[in-house]
């Protein structure tokens, strides 16, 4: 129930519910995929210190962390430099294969078509993503690379995790940019 004072507003004692349920919220456990996400996301502001598009991955082999990788697209000048390329690249150094069976990766946005064909490529068991892609999502936004016919791999897929948070810091670091653009244009 409400502990709200006497004479108290019953408005401001119904706030302090919802601020009660809200933390409540924040602090609910998360799932296992939730705590993965997390890590990618820490990736992903890696990225954007470096004035990168904010997308970050982890992969995950036996429940650990085997290797992380976010945006690095402007700082290496390199087309191929996407958050999933730089992590699939860092697990094939860390296992010494190029083969990533039984490894999952996790990343904060929707793969493109490229990294959907590095994923396929590397036998990669699982991909969980945050946010979607509607401009260059290969997994159901733009294309779906796994309705492609007679592919030796077929990765399972769960979009979602996360998403809202996902989604924001990629928003918020567009609207910096836009609003940067601004104060010079002006
Ligand atoms: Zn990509």
């Amino acid at each position: 129930m409400a502990n709200y004072e006497p004479g108290q507003d019953r408005n401001v004692a119904a706030l302090n519910i919802l601020l009660m349920c809200d933390g409540f919220l924040i602090m609910k456990k998360l799932t296992r995929e939730e705590k993965f996400m997390k890590l990618a996301l820490k990736e992903a502001r890696k990225a954007s210190l470096k004035d990168e598009v904010p997308i970050g991955c982890v992969i995950v082999k036996d429940d650990k962390v085997i290797s992380r990788g976010f945006n690095k697209r402007e700082t290496k000048k390199d087309v191929t430099s996407h958050a999933e390329i730089e992590a699939i690249r860092n697990a094939n150094k860390k296992l010494d294969n190029w083969r990533l069976v039984d490894c999952e990766l996790f990343v904060t946005v929707e793969p493109c078509i490229m990294c959907m064909g590095a994923i396929v490529q590397s036998h990669i068991k699982k991909v969980y993503y945050g946010s979607s892609d509607p401009k260059g999502g290969a997994v159901s936004s733009s294309i779906n690379i796994l309705e492609a016919k007679n592919l030796n791999h077929y990765p399972s897929i769960e979009g979602g995790i996360l998403e809202e948070e996902c989604s924001t810091i990629v928003k918020e670091y567009f609207k910096s940019k836009r609003e940067s653009k601004k104060i010079k244009l002006g």
